[in-house]
C-alpha cells in the first residue's frame, strides 16, 4: 500500500512541473513509498502535456484533468479523494511550500499525529501590506469564528487517511480549506517554517480575490452577522424614541421652533448607509446559500491518468 499520497494542485504551472518534480524526488526517495497526484486545474498553458510526458514514465504520477478552472480549494479536493496513501500531503507547484518539510511531516505522522501544518514564521517574501492584512484577517477570524485556526498556517501540511476524507467528504461548496482543516480536528501539530518566494510563473492571487477569499472564510465560519441587526436596530429605535421625547419636551417647554436640516440629512444618510450595510451582510450569506443549495459538484473530471 502506498504510504504517502502527495497532492499538488496546478493552474498553468508549466515550468514549474519539471522543477517541482525534480525537486520532489531528491527529497522523497527512500523514505516511504508515495505516489502524486497532480490536479491539473484547467490550465491553458502546456501543464496537463508536461504532467502526461511524467506520468508515462512514472507510473506513480497520477494526473486528475478537471474539466475547467474550478479554483484551488477545489482541485485540493479532488487530490484528497482520490488519494490512496496512508497520509496525504498537499503543497503547492511553486516550491513555496518546502518539499525537505515532507518527511520532517511523515515523522510526526508515525508519532501519532494526524493533521500536521505547516506554519509560516517568516513571512518576508510577502508584502508589507499583504502581511498586514493577513495578520488581521487571522485576527479578526479567531475573534468571531466558531473554530479557532492556527495563525499563519496554510494548506500546506499532511493529513492522515481518515483526516483527508473527511474533509473530502464535507458537502459544502464554499470551501474555506484552512477552515475546513482545523474544523476536522485530530490530533494536530504545527512545523515552523519558512515561506520561500515562488521558484517560478506567476502567483494567482490578486488583492481582490484574496479579499473575496477572506469574506469566504468568514462567512463560512459564522453566523452571528446575521442576527447583529436586530440589536443594532433596537438600539436605534429606542435612540429615536428618546430623541422625539427631547424636541418635544423643548418645543413644549421653551416653544423652540424646529430646526435642524443638516441634522436631519446626516441622521437619514447615516441610517440608509446603516440599511445598506445591513442589507450586504444578507447578501453575502444569501449569496453562498444559494451556492449551496444548488448542489452542484465542486468540480467535475476531464480527465484521469495512471489511476
Ligand atoms: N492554483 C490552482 N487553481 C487556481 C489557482 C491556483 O490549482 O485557480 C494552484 C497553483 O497552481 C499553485 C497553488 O494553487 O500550485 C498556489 O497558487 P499561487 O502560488 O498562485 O498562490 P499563493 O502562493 O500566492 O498563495
Ligand atoms: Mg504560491
Amino acid at each position: 500500500m502506498t504510504q504517502l499520497s502527495l497532492v499538488v494542485p496546478m493552474y498553468n504551472e508549466q515550468e514549474m512541473v519539471p522543477l517541482f518534480f525534480a525537486r520532489a524526488e531528491e527529497v522523497l526517495r527512500g523514505h516511504f513509498s508515495y505516489e502524486y497526484i497532480f490536479v491539473n486545474d484547467g490550465s491553458n498553458d502546456a501543464t496537463l502535456n508536461t504532467l502526461k510526458k511524467l506520468a508515462r514514465q512514472c507510473p506513480y504520477v497520477k494526473i486528475i484533468s478537471l474539466s475547467r478552472n474550478f479554483g484551488k480549494e477545489a482541485a485540493v479536493t479532488a487530490g484528497l479523494e482520490a488519494a490512496a496513501g496512508q497520509a496525504v500531503v498537499i503543497l503547492d507547484a511553486d516550491l513555496q511550500d518546502p518539499v525537505e518539510l515532507v518527511p520532517v511531516f511523515w515523522e510526526k505522522f508515525r508519532e501519532g499525529y494526524e493533521n500536521v501544518y505547516g506554519q509560516r514564521i517568516d513571512r518576508s517574501a510577502d508584502s508589507f501590506f499583504k502581511r498586514f492584512t493577513a495578520q488581521a484577517f487571522y485576527k479578526v477570524y479567531n475573534k468571531v469564528a466558531d473554530f479557532p485556526m492556527p495563525y499563519n498556517a496554510g494548506d500546506f501540511r499532511l493529513l492522515s487517511r481518515r483526516a483527508a476524507q473527511a474533509v473530502a467528504a464535507l458537502p459544502e461548496r464554499e470551501r474555506f480549506m484552512k477552515g475546513l482543516f482545523s474544523w476536522v480536528g485530530f490530533n494536530s501539530v504545527a512545523v515552523p517554517y519558512c515561506r520561500r518566494p515562488r521558484a517560478a510563473g506567476r502567483g494567482k492571487w490578486s488583492y481582490w480575490r484574496l479579499w473575496n477569499f477572506a469574506l469566504s472564510g468568514l462567512t463560512s465560519a459564522t453566523s452571528w452577522p446575521l442576527k447583529l441587526w436586530t440589536y443594532a436596530g433596537m438600539a436605534v429605535a429606542l435612540f429615536a424614541f428618546i430623541f422625539a421625547a427631547w424636541i418635544a419636551y423643548k418645543k413644549l417647554v421653551w416653544g423652540n421652533p424646529v430646526s435642524g436640516y443638516a441634522s436631519l440629512m446626516v441622521t437619514i444618510l447615516f441610517f440608509s448607509g446603516v440599511q445598506l450595510i445591513t442589507l450586504g451582510v444578507i447578501g453575502e450569506y444569501l449569496s453562498r446559500i444559494f451556492t449551496e443549495v444548488k448542489r452542484r459538484p465542486a468540480y467535475l473530471v476531464d480527465e484521469k491518468v495512471n489511476f
